[in-house]
């Protein structure tokens, strides 16, 4: 499990949550290029430890545990995960292209963090999605 970041973020993004993260798995921070052109921040689903620090520091009770994410914010779980999956591209390969991000952002949650997994070791961004 991991928390996730819905919907209410939006607008808000005063990254109070990344102070309160003991292990530094929220971002884009504010200091980090990627902040002023992302909408929201996110949760790294494999680095979060759950341990729910950051929920009661949100001003707007953007953040959930998995299991308890409202059904109509169901697609900010893998909206999360394309993120870090993105981010991980991007500094192996350079520019993602839209195609690429579009396909990650239609599909589960275990294909995204699979094609994650593969990146250390994939010589290309076509190998990742093999
Ligand atoms: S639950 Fe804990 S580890 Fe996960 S993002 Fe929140 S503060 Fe960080
Ligand atoms: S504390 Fe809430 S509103 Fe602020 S950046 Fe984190 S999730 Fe977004």
């Amino acid at each position: 499990m991991s928390y996730v970041i819905a919907e209410p973020c939006i607008g808000t993004k005063d990254t109070a949550c990344v102070d309160a993260c003991p292990v530094d798995c929220i971002h884009p921070k504010k200091d980090e290029s990627k902040y002023e052109a992302s909408e929201m921040i996110f949760i790294d689903p494999i680095e979060c430890i759950d341990c729910g620090a950051c929920v009661p520091v949100c001003p707007v009770s953007a953040i959930f545990a998995k299991d308890d994410l409202p059904e109509k914010w169901n697609q900010f779980e893998p909206r999360n995960d394309v993120y870090y999956l993105v981010d991980a591209l991007e500094q192996k390969f350079g520019a993602v292209p839209d195609a690429v991000r579009q396909r990650a952002e239609a599909s589960t949650v275990e294909a995204i963090n699979a094609w994650r997994a593969r990146v250390p070791k994939a010589a290309t961004m076509d190998e990742v999605f093999r």
